[in-house]
């Protein structure tokens, strides 16, 4: 059985350990999913994010939940898509390792991704969803203390273009 689901949902309502942010890297906030954590969260999250003085593309850094259901949000300014030749797919694993990474090192057993990159930063979601599989793959088989990790998907697009990915990387 995989420790990787697909679910279709609202990420800022998830009662996990950790809920990652696509953020920007001045981690002030921003619009969609970053946008929804921070008003989910309070002010308290924004006040926060400024001691951290922003965050580089492909990094990650962790708060508090404050209001939010969860525990910790870690968050990951996703790389811009600007044709694919500049890093890009480099960028979006780093993402997602570094937040593992980050999740383990503070304890979390269940962590809840968003699509990162692939709204306004417009990364393709179908070259997006195998690299996101594929690092959150090898990560779990190197770190078996996270339990879980779910691609909270907000349309059912999304959604089915992850479950396709996930269906991929099981057969390997
Ligand atoms: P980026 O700038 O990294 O592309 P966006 O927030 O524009 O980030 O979009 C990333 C993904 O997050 C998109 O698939 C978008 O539909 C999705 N999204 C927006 N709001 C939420 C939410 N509340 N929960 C989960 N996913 C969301």
């Amino acid at each position: 059985m995989s420790r990787i689901e697909i679910i279709q949902g609202d990420i800022t309502r998830q009662a996990v350990d950790a809920i990652v942010n696509a953020a920007n890297c001045s981690l002030l906030g921003g619009g969609g999913v970053d946008g929804a954590i921070h008003r989910a969260a309070g002010p308290e999250l924004l006040a926060e994010c400024r001691t951290l003085h922003g965050c580089e593309t492909g990094k990650a850094k962790i708060t508090k939940g404050y209001r939010l259901p969860a525990r910790y949000v870690i968050h990951t300014p996703g790389p811009i898509w600007r044709g694919g030749t500049h890093g890009e797919p480099e960028l979006l694993a780093s993402c997602y390792r570094s937040c593992l990474e980050l999740a383990a090192e503070n304890g979390c057993k269940t962590v809840d991704f968003p699509s990162i990159s692939t709204g306004v930063y417009a990364f393709p979601l179908n070259r997006a969803a195998p690299i996101a599989i594929r690092t959150i793959g090898a990560f779990l088989e190197a770190h078996p203390e996270i339990e879980r990790v779910r691609m909270v998907c907000f349309d059912y697009r999304t959604k089915a273009v992850y479950e396709a990915a996930l269906g991929e990387w099981m057969k390997k």
